[in-house]
This record gives structure tokens, sequence and C-alpha cells, in this order.
């Protein structure tokens, strides 16, 4: 039988004699009692209706309702009262039926599709716990996993023995920020103190292709679009080298500040790579920073079929890297990773004395979340780490790879 959620509310508020407000009413404590069958037939419904019809030929990768008859069916408005548990798993159930099934054979998508066993399972495991990574006392776990898979990750990319930093972000456009913001740090440490006011004209360059956050970073970040110096492409959608050469020495002939250069991976129509090797050139000729943008195409790395398309990628001061896309870790999982190690902290770093006290009794250098722009920060690792477990390694599904095109490699 389904417990009535009123009586939840009615035992945790007996306390107080007022009728329980909002506030009251969204702390509910798990009790086995009230919430084990509850939980389980949820986990019942998912386990059929998302997880195995949801990733099953013979059902619809969507059951398409136009916007207002589905608004219709979900309610126009929230509940004035609590519903029960019986009701909670018949929304449940519809929540699960007019969504996409991303892990449908059928959904194909460019950027991220799939159900993993093993991360769904991790995500359960996370959610559980409900953790957030900025001090080892508060995710002790979650911090060490972190440490050793942004190292492996940096393996991969071939930064020496994995050394340097990273962090697991809410997106690659997130991870391309950070490259900007670490590039521009790097180049111009008094910003952090003085504004963008302290500095020439700064300049950003990227191909024609480049994925459109690197546009949105430099909205943000006070570069500002039309000093994003979009390069060409050739008809692979790789950029121009020659194109790029001129586009640097014209920013420089204007006085203006030209400080990184965001190749790109994996590019998100195309699935072209640009000229690594090349673009590494330029960036030492003329001191600027290299930011990859691997979202999708850092995946490959994993394969010592097509690592080769991403040759030069050593050579970069940063990469995006998203294990969402191409090795299929549940949404989202999503790193930005650099060869410099002290460069985020010294970047992000705001002391705030009361989470990162110097005098904890462990070593402050695991208190992580100094580093960061943000400051709870939601543990995407764990789901990459037991598939991780699980597989030891990721051979990305093959195709020929005639045209060093990572969306070959996937389509
Ligand atoms: C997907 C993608 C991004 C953005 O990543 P999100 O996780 O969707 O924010 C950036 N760059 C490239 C090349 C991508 O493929």
């Amino acid at each position: 039988m389904q417990k009535d959620n009123t009586s939840n509310v009615e035992s945790h508020c007996k306390l107080s004699s007022e009728t329980p407000t909002l506030i009251d009413r969204f702390q509910t404590k798990p009790s086995q009692e009230h919430h084990e069958q509850f939980m389980r037939q949820v986990i019942d419904v998912l386990l059929k209706e998302a997880v195995f019809q949801g990733t099953s030929n013979d059902s619809l990768v969507i059951e398409w309702m136009e916007p207002e008859s589905l608004m219709a069916l979900l309610g126009e408005e929230l509940p004035k009262n609590p519903e029960s548990d019986e009701n909670l798993i018949k929304l449940i159930k519809n929540v699960v039926r007019y969504s996409v099934k991303t892990g449908h054979p059928h959904f194909i998508n460019q950027l991220f599709s799939s159900l993993d066993p093993y991360g769904l399972v991790a995500q359960w495991v996370t959610d559980s716990l409900n953790p957030s990574v900025y001090t080892y006392e508060v995710a002790p776990v979650f911090t060490l996993l972190e440490h050793k898979l942004l190292r492996e990750m940096r393996r991969y990319v071939g930064f020496p023995d994995g050394s340097g930093d990273g962090v697991f972000c809410p997106g690659g456009s997130m991870a391309n920020t950070y490259g900007i913001q670490c590039a521009r740090h790097h180049a111009m440490p008094d910003l952090k103190e003085k504004g963008t006011f302290a500095s020439r004209r700064l300049v950003v360059l990227t191909s024609k292709d480049a994925h459109y956050s690197i546009k949105k970073a430099c909205f943000l970040l006070g570069i500002g679009s039309s000093n994003l110096y979009l390069v060409d492409v050739d008809s692979d959608g790789r950029m121009n080298l020659a194109h790029l050469r001129e586009e640097i020495q014209r920013a420089l002939r204007e006085g203006a500040r030209p400080f990184m250069v965001s190749a790109t991976a994996g590019t998100t129509v195309l699935g072209s790579t640009d000229p690594l090797d090349g673009i590494a050139d330029l960036c030492q000729e003329f001191g600027l920073w290299m930011h990859v943008d691997a979202a999708w195409g850092g995946g490959a790395l994993m394969s010592t079929k097509h690592r080769d398309i991403l040759k030069g990628i050593e050579r970069a001061d940063s990469v995006t890297w998203n294990p969402h896309k191409l090795l299929g870790v549940p949404q989202q999982c999503s790193t930005f990773l650099t060869r410099h190690a002290n460069l985020l902290l010294e970047a992000n770093s705001a002391s705030a004395s009361y989470l990162f006290q110097k005098d904890k009794f462990y070593d402050p250098k695991w208190d992580v979340g100094d580093k960061y722009l943000q400051c709870g920060r939601r543990a995407d690792v764990l789901k990459f780490w037991l598939m991780w477990q699980a597989k030891v390694t990721f051979p990305p599904r093959k195709r020929k790879n005639k045209n060093k095109n990572i969306g070959r490699i996937i389509a």
C-alpha cells in the first residue's frame, strides 16, 4: 500500500503547532517505513520503462506531443497540496513516457547518446550521497577520484606523466571558458585585480568552424566578439595555418594583445580536427596559449588506432574533453585539463576564509574548491570512474578513418 505524503509532512511538523509552510514540507527525512517501498517501486519503473524498454529496438525513441498538449498533461501549475506517493509514481511514469530515450539505438545525435548501465548505477550512487566537491572533509572519496581520473586523462593527452591540473565542470562550454580565462591570466596576471581596463585590446583566435561557446566565453570575459578573430578553414573544415599567421600578425599590427589560439579536435558539424602541430608551432613562435577544444574528439585519445588524429594535442597548454560524448559517460561529464599545475588556483583563488582554512588537520592542497569558479560542485567523476573500473579500456566504436574525421569514427 502507498503511504500518503500528507502523513509524512504531518509527522515531520508535529512538533510545531503551526500549519506547515512550504519550507517545512521540503524537508523529508528518509524513513524505511515510509519510503522504502516507494523508492523500490520507482526503481522498478525506471529499470523497466527507461532502461530496458527505453533502449529496445521495439519501442519508440520519443512519443511525440505538441507542447500545449504535453503541458496540459503535465499540469499547467504546480499542485497546492502534497501528492500521494501513488500519484507521484504516475507522474514519474509520464516523465519517462514522454521523454526522449537518449540511450535508444535510433537516437542519432552528433554529441551524446547511449545509456551505460555502469554509468547509470554510478549516478545513483553519487546522488544517494549528494556530495558537493570543494573541500576534502566534505567529499574525501570524490576529491581523490577526481585527482586520479584527471591525472589519467592528462596522461592520455600526453602531458608528461599526467602532470598539471584540471577540473570536472558543467559542460564543455564551461571548460572552454576556463581555457580562455587561464590563458588570459597566464598572459596578464594583473587583470585579476585590475580588470580588462588594465590591458591593451585582447584578441582570441579560433577557426570559423569552432564551437559557439568560444564566442560566448568572449562575451563573458570582457573580450568582446569583435576581438575573436575567426580564421578561415579548408574544404575539410580544418584551420588554415597561413591565415592564422596573418590574423595573429594583423592583431599585433593593430597594437592589440593576441594571447591564445583555440584549436578544435572534432568540429561540431564536420568532425574535423585542426592541424594541431602547426598551430602549436605558431603559438610557440608568437608566445600564445594553445587551447584544444576536444570536447567531442578527446575520446579518440583512448583508441590506439585513432589517437593520431589528435597528434600535437600533447603540446597544448589546455584541453577541453567531454567523456559524456565519445565515451558514452552519462551527462554531464566534462573536463578542463591544463599542463600548468598552479594556474587554476592562481587565476581563481579568492581564499574564502570560512571554507579554505590553511590550518586544517590534513594537507589543505586537497581542498580543491578555491581553484574553480563554482563553489558547490556536482561530483561527475564517479560514473566515469566506475565505467573505467568495469571496462578498463574504452574502444570507441570503430569505423574506417579515411578523412581523419572524428565524425567517421562514430557515425
Ligand atoms: C559539445 C561541444 C562543446 C560544448 O560542450 P557542452 O558540454 O555541450 O557545453 C564545445 N566544443 C565542442 C567541439 C563540442 O563538440
